[in-house]
């Protein structure tokens, strides 16, 4: 579905009346390439080790004062007065920033025992929250939280975020290296690989896709298979042809299964004997009412689908070791499970739990195994799902976001891409919002 108020605002006299008007002003995300090199910023004296894996991303040091990528290294932050380092290392360059451009913060997680130093720390979120939602011109700001110092357990999450793939993930916070306790640990437990290629990073693994034969799903085994998985497209019986026609494209095999079959896991584990190194739970439906009005076969299709299917089929693969070794383990969650949705009371259930799967199973999957289990929540994307949405209903869906505008299927993959890479053993049981920074539960 064309976005045509996006287009129209890329026109003269559409960005004039904007203007005039005060309305949004989204501008075209750049899901190519950055404009711009980086520049590599420092609050206070850091030990973190971080130049070597910028140098590692590609992408060149800024040069003409017109960086397209910020890095600020705020690790060493501690207490408030430090924060003023933040300002001033910031505040002369953010105008600079390219269109489409990423600035990413780097601090480290609040300390429970030091009150100075968790203020200093969570004030960190709140700033860069609040730059997302100011920034404008199609640029992102995420905050990084990493342990110790580490920057290497950090680089796929630092490339991701630096990168054209994080087009449409601003606003949010992303722990590396906490979840399954330190950074070194996951390594040891085979959970943090570099790839040969970093540009073929999923190169001999095999990924599963539930509900890839359209929408986010198919691109998610597009782009999982561009970055050389094996991919198995699963989608329901009906959806058969479809699913096999994206399979033969990728080079990969379709399995017409209906996840909420009792068996599906078996099925699953007997279509992969080399068992799976990236599962995408990404199959999910709605059946919107409001709650008065919503039967009980609504209620639990959308629950069954959503959340017993996934729990159901996680359990059964993890039972029978059809999860490898340093496996990745994806799962859809949504805005509406976070902030709630009129209509979607069945609908954000399912995708709360979803959450808390991901949270208590994160810590579990990793230990001794390298698995790493995480989620996304998807804002509002360019689907068919939400071609179908009324059309003002829609419109608020697009413009309610720092960016201003829909994502792509595409940008949910690629996001889905990172969590599944092997170097992103230190990211774990983490929700990443792909919303452009929606006003919806920010
Ligand atoms: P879609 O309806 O276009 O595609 C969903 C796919 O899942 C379909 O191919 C469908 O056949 C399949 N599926 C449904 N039930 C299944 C079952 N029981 N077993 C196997 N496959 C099944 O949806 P989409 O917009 O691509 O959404 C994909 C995921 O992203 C869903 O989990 C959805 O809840 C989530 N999501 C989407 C948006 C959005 O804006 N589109 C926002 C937030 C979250």
């Amino acid at each position: 579905m064309a976005d045509r108020y996006l287009s129209f605002t890329g026109t003269a006299p559409g960005r004039f009346l904007t203007r005039r008007l005060g309305l949004p002003q989204p501008a075209p995300l750049r899901r190519d390439a950055l404009d711009g090199g980086l520049l590599h910023l420092t609050a206070g004296k850091s030990d973190l080790g971080l130049a070597p894996v910028l140098a590692r991303t590609g992408l060149a040091a800024d040069e003409n004062g017109r960086p397209a990528a910020v890095v600020l290294d705020a690790t060493c932050v501690r207490d408030v007065d430090a924060l003023a380092e933040v300002h001033a290392a910031l505040h002369p360059v953010v105008r600079s920033v390219t269109t489409g451009g990423r600035v990413v913060v780097l601090g480290t997680p609040p300390e429970a025992a030091d009150h100075h130093q968790a203020a200093a720390q969570q004030a960190l979120e709140g700033f860069t929250r609040s730059l997302g939602k100011e920034i404008g011109r199609g640029r992102t700001v995420n905050l990084v939280r990493v342990t110790g110092a580490d920057a290497v357990a950090a680089e796929s999450t630092l490339r991701f975020l630096l990168s054209p793939a994080s087009a449409f993930v601003s606003g949010q916070v992303i722990e590396v290296g906490t979840a399954a306790g330190e950074a070194t640990d996951a390594a040891a437990d085979g959970g943090i690989t570099a790839p040969d290629d970093w540009e073929l990073p999923l190169a001999g693994r095999t990924a599963l896709v539930t509900g890839a034969a359209r929408g986010i799903g198919a691109a998610v085994a597009e782009t999982l298979a561009g970055q050389g998985a094996q991919v198995v497209v699963l989608d329901v019986p009906q959806a058969e042809d479809e699913a096999r026609r994206a399979a033969e494209r990728l080079g990969g095999t379709a399995l017409a299964l209906d996840i909420t079959a009792a068996d599906a896991g078996e099925r699953i584990a007997a279509a992969v004997p080399g068992g799976l190194d990236v599962l995408v739970h990404n199959a999910g439906i709605t059946r919107d009412r409001r709650l008065v009005n919503m039967d009980a076969d609504r209620w639990s299709s959308v629950l069954d689908v959503n959340l017993a299917g996934v729990l159901r089929t996680t359990d059964a693969l993890l039972a029978a070791g059809a999860v490898n070794r340093g496996g990745r383990i994806v799962a859809t969650a949504s805005i509406a499970g976070l902030a709630g949705n009129a209509g979607q009371t069945n609908y954000g259930a399912s995708k709360a739990g979803v959450v808390g799967l991901v949270r208590s199973l994160a810590p579990r999957a990793l230990a001794g195994h390298g698995v790493t289990v995480n989620a996304v929540a998807p804002g509002f994307i360019e689907t068919r799902m939400t071609a179908a949405v009324p059309l003002l209903i829609r419109e608020a869906g697009r413009r309610m976001s720092s960016l201003a505008q829909g994502g792509l299927p595409v940008d949910v993959a690629r996001t889905i891409a990172w969590l599944a890479h092997p170097a992103s053993g230190a990211v774990n049981g983490q929700v990443v919002r792909v919303c452009g920074q929606s006003l919806l539960g920010a």
